[in-house]
């Protein structure tokens, strides 16, 4: 009894997983998204609105762009002259609420916007809530746009970020954009909060990322398993020994921190 009760613990402790940001599992439905700032002059973010679009570019190309089992590319877009509501309103007209009445004049019409905003009710009335994403342009379960606004208000937290700080702050909110929620374990840049000292992605990160904007598999010449001259057997345990390898090498390259690449295709 007591081996059965060990085991439900751990398979409890087990069950965690990257979450969702809607309960329709939306993503874009193209591989290339771009990263729009608004070109508004912020208040109080402290740096440029081209500096803003810099850091969200460094932001896909160093979190989300490397994961190998994810066809996602995050792509720098360009300054865009938007409505003043961008600046002004709020992204939910319900705000602050668990769930959003999605605000019609911040519609994003493609892709993903970012802007600096200072109504504080969009922040919970809180210099230390960084920023808040929306996607609030859907066709089914395609997401055509995403809102991401920063805490643009005096006194914003965002400010005095270091500039890597700032960056893992913008990957956490496109991750957001792009369809995820967050994760249970503070180790994913996922995790609702502490988002700022992120260097990497944690595995929920790449679960859901990949999830969502799956690598498609060729459909001649690769994925066929050769049992010839083999017991059926010898044959199961060359697989799973195959498939716990390449996990294996796979969670070695992101602990040692490198970039992942697609390998070639040897088939
Ligand atoms: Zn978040």
């Amino acid at each position: 009894m007591g081996r059965l009760t060990l085991l439900l613990f751990l398979m409890t402790k087990l069950t965690y997983g990257f979450t969702l940001n809607n309960n329709i599992g939306a993503a874009f439905d193209k591989e290339e998204v771009s990263i729009n700032v608004a070109a508004h002059t912020c208040a109080n973010l402290g740096i440029t609105n081209d500096e803003l679009l810099s850091l969200a570019e460094e932001a896909g190309e160093l979190f989300w762009n490397r994961v190998h089992t994810s066809s996602l590319i995050l792509k720098r877009g360009a300054l865009v002259s938007v409505a003043t509501a961008f600046q002004t309103g709020k992204a939910c007209t319900n705000a602050p609420a668990s769930s959003c009445d999605i605000n019609s004049a911040l519609v994003v019409s493609s892709d993903i916007l970012i802007s600096c905003n200072t109504e504080p009710t969009n922040f919970s009335n809180s210099p230390s809530v960084l920023g808040v994403t929306v996607p609030n342009n859907f066709s089914g379960r395609t997401i055509n746009g995403a809102l991401i606004l920063v805490n643009d208000n005096g006194s914003n937290s965002f400010q005095g970020l270091g500039r890597q700080e700032k960056v893992a702050v913008l990957a956490h909110e496109i991750g957001h954009a792009v369809g995820l929620g967050h994760s249970s374990l503070d180790k994913n840049l996922m995790y609702f909060q502490s988002v700022a000292t992120r260097e990497t992605l944690g595995w929920d990160d790449v679960d859901g990322i990949t999830y969502l904007y799956p690598v498609e598999q060729p459909l001649s010449g690769c994925g066929t398993i050769e049992l010839q001259d083999q017991g059926p057997e010898k044959g199961l345990l060359t697989l799973i020994f195959g498939l716990l390898l390449a996990l294996a090498i796979g969670r070695t390259w992101q602990k040692s921190g490198r970039a992942w690449s697609t390998p070639a295709r040897n088939c």
